[in-house]
């Protein structure tokens, strides 16, 4: 039986914040994922790597079981929808709120809204509870931008201090979230590794319990 476990991480933020939590697991990475151009980091466990990949593919990894657990903002998690996936732990970082944001002065000539997002699916689920139909145009990132330059009226994106609306002269205005990040583990690895996966629950579920 592969006795390897495999953790998904993504960089920046997660992956800082993850660390400490995985310390005090006993895990820490061989190389620093910030300097090296490796994908799969050897810890100072044998049987434990750790596999760097973009945040939105974290989900996708575990699901498939290419990663036996991962840690995943709830945004990220939203979006994907959850198949195949436990969440056994709010890790309690990267907080932040998923937001509906805009101008201060908004239009309001009866027109149907348009919103720019990355979260297309959690924006829609958003709309639709509140019964409000609005066009929803799909961004990959500068969300900020797009009521700027005339591209839509408002955006939904994450928010943290909200200096980078303030900056672009935007105001939060509807909150739809609240965001932190989350242990995901692969439902097989479950059952297959049940006895490390628990172990590794348990401490991390402790280590951000301490924090
Ligand atoms: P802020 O200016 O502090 O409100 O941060 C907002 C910017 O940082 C936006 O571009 C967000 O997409 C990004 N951001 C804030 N918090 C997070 C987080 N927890 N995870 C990922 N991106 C974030």
């Amino acid at each position: 039986m592969n006795n390897l476990l495999t953790i998904a991480l993504s960089k920046g933020r997660i992956f800082k914040e993850t660390l400490p939590l995985l310390a005090q697991a006993g895990i820490e990475p061989v190389d620093d994922p910030e300097t090296s151009r490796k994908l799969i980091l050897d810890t100072s466990q044998a049987g434990i790597k750790l596999v760097i990949i973009r945040a939105a593919d974290v989900p996708t990894y575990v699901e498939y079981g290419a990663a036996d657990m991962g840690v995943a903002g709830k945004d990220v998690l939203m979006e994907h929808g959850g198949n195949g996936l436990y969440e056994p732990v709010d890790l309690g970082i990267a907080k932040c709120r998923l937001m509906v944001a805009g101008p201060e002065n908004p239009r309001s000539d009866g027109r149907r809204l348009r919103i720019a997002t990355k979260f297309v699916r959690s924006t829609r689920r958003y709309y639709a509870n509140r019964r409000e139909q609005v066009e929803i145009i799909k961004l990959y990132g500068s969300m900020e931008l797009a009521p700027l330059v005339g591209l839509s009226d408002r955006i939904v994106d994450l928010v943290d201090t909200g200096n980078t609306l303030k900056a672009n002269g935007l105001v939060p205005l509807e909150h739809i979230a609240d965001i932190s990040s989350r242990l995901v583990v692969n439902k097989a690895a479950m059952k297959m590794k049940h006895d490390r996966v628990t172990q590794l629950i348990t401490q991390l579920r402790d280590a951000c319990g301490s924090q």
